[in-house]
């Protein structure tokens, strides 16, 4: 399961599973390029929460509109978790 950061304009992608340590995040961004402005937080899941409850959005680096966050993975993952009961 992964949390999916997409710009339609500029095909600007970063996707991760949810519990990614902040480090990490931080160092694939270094790495990927795209550089997305999340919150503080622990996990990745944690760095988007923060930065949509603070700002309301997450702006895509290039084009500074907000990206969309997938909730189709989201709804997926809720969905794992119900099949696990
Ligand atoms: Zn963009």
């Amino acid at each position: 399961m992964q949390i999916e950061l997409f710009c339609q304009p500029c095909c600007n992608r970063f996707l991760a599973p949810p519990e990614t340590p902040a480090l990490e995040v931080l160092k694939r961004m270094m790495d990927d390029g795209p550089w997305f402005a999340l919150g503080e937080g622990a996990t990745f899941e944690d760095m988007i929460f923060t930065a949509l409850t603070s700002r309301g959005a997450i702006c895509c680096p290039d084009c500074l509109r907000p990206v969309s966050v997938s909730e189709e993975s989201l709804g997926r993952v809720a969905m794992d978790m119900l099949a696990q009961w």
